[in-house]
């Protein structure tokens, strides 16, 4: 399978604008700049981006990037203000995955050394919450490697989502993979929030990613949890090889699918895995990306997901003016950037966090590397000298440790 982009990122296109003056080389067409600010101001209106228009989007040249996203600001500042929210990944169950996704660490044609583990006990999952509330998350992500749970994960799930609910006042999602209609209420009835299923990619380009399982059934396990009254959080992957055409599909059955939460991954090409150091994104690529998909799907909430601080680098503020969400801490198998490295991008944007769990027993923000929360391994980018924090960190967090800068699509997980 090829796995180098099918189309240029930044290429000359007949929808994308340039003008002389805004080019130097004489034998592209002049044509005008789209008005993008137009167009988002349309969407307000009500009449949804076309496909032309999203494609443009994502072709257009790194002189437009910040009319893009001005255009993609003017809907987060509408629907999101400039709140951010905070979403914690909690990696329940590691590798094992009989599934064969071309980007994931976990899968089983995947060499990479990632960490292998069935579903944690209660303690490590609770302690992980707990560290979830001191870091300002809203929402606890509980994500397993798995085609889809199996009675002793669901049984695991029903017990703990009461239980941190109640103690740390979090939102739960899960994302276990494909779901039964049945597994769907269940989840409902213990009090999950939302369910991630990611799409990845479009339906076309799906065979070329994974061959175990398909596109229709990550959306008829979408449906199921849409029929069982959760939210739905789907989103995917940029950078496997895909074409735009194949990004733009997928953000436009997103919209149809009315997602309420779209993670967007940047894929970070793992040593071990099929789509090894195959990723040619620049931080340009990933704006006009998150841009597009703020267009397309104005309401939804926005994250910026796995390879954020890989592609996106000194860039990733930008991110922010389309998306209003990010992860804060670990990805699956991989280390995000400190906690307080993102407090303080998004102090220093002017943007604040929302949203964070509010229970009584939840421990005070981390926005200080307070010991109460920290783990000990210096990513509160404080001054050092603490000498670490007395809690311990959940297990899950320290084995990934063990494995960084190995990567993976930031998400992974049977969701992701
Ligand atoms: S993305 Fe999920 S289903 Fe696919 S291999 Fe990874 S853990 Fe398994």
């Amino acid at each position: 399978m090829s796995t180098a982009p099918t189309e240029p990122t930044t290429a000359a296109d007949p929808l994308v604008a340039t003008s002389p003056s805004r080019t130097a080389d004489a034998s592209r067409v002049a044509t005008p700049r789209p008005d993008y600010r137009l167009w988002a101001e349309q969407v307000l209106a009500g009449r949804d981006l076309t496909h032309e228009q999203a494609i443009a989007i994502l072709r257009s040249p790194n002189e437009d990037l910040l009319a893009v996203l001005d255009a993609a600001f003017l809907l987060r500042r509408h629907h999101f203000g400039l709140s951010v929210q905070l979403y914690f990944l909690m990696n329940a169950k590691s590798g094992l995955c009989p599934e064969d996704c071309n980007y994931c660490s976990q899968s089983k044609v995947s060499t990479a050394p990632v960490p292998k583990y069935n579903i944690l006990q209660r303690d490590k999952l609770m302690a992980a919450a707990e560290l979830a509330a001191g870091r300002q998350a809203k929402t606890y992500c509980l994500v397993i490697s798995a085609r889809g749970p199996n009675e002793r994960e669901m049984k695991a799930v029903e017990e703990i989502v009461p239980e941190i609910k109640a103690k740390y006042g979090l939102d739960i999602c899960a994302c276990l993979g494909l779901l039964t209609a049945e597994q769907a209420q269940r989840l409902k009835a213990c009090g999950v929030d939302r369910v991630n299923h990611n799409l990845n990619t479009s339906e076309s380009y799906y065979a070329e990613i994974c061959t175990t399982h398909t596109h229709a059934d990550r959306v008829q396990t979408l449906h199921h949890v849409r029929d069982a009254g959760l939210e739905v959080c789907s989103g995917g992957i940029i950078g496997m090889g895909e074409t735009h055409d194949d990004v733009v599909a997928m953000a436009m059955q997103l919209r149809e699918l009315r997602a309420e939460s779209i993670p967007v991954n940047f894929l970070n090409s793992i040593d071990g895995t099929p789509l090894a150091r195959t990723s040619e994104l620049t931080p340009q690529d990933c704006l006009r990306a998150l841009a597009m998909f703020r267009m397309v799907s104005p309401q939804s909430e926005l994250r910026i997901s796995g390879g954020r601080e890989l592609h996106l680098r000194t860039l990733q503020p930008l991110g922010l003016y389309a998306a209003n969400s990010l992860f804060v801490g670990d990805y699956l198998t991989t280390e995000g950037q400190p906690p307080e490295a993102d407090y303080q991008m998004i102090r220093d944007l002017g943007f604040e966090v929302t949203g964070a769990a509010a229970a009584p027993h939840s421990q005070p923000a981390d926005t200080h590397g307070d010991s109460a929360s920290c783990d000990g391994e210096g990513s509160c980018g404080g001054q050092g000298g603490c000498g670490g924090g007395s809690q311990p960190l959940p297990v899950p967090v320290t084995e990934k440790t063990a494995t960084r800068g190995i990567g993976d699509c930031g998400t992974g997980g049977c969701g992701g």
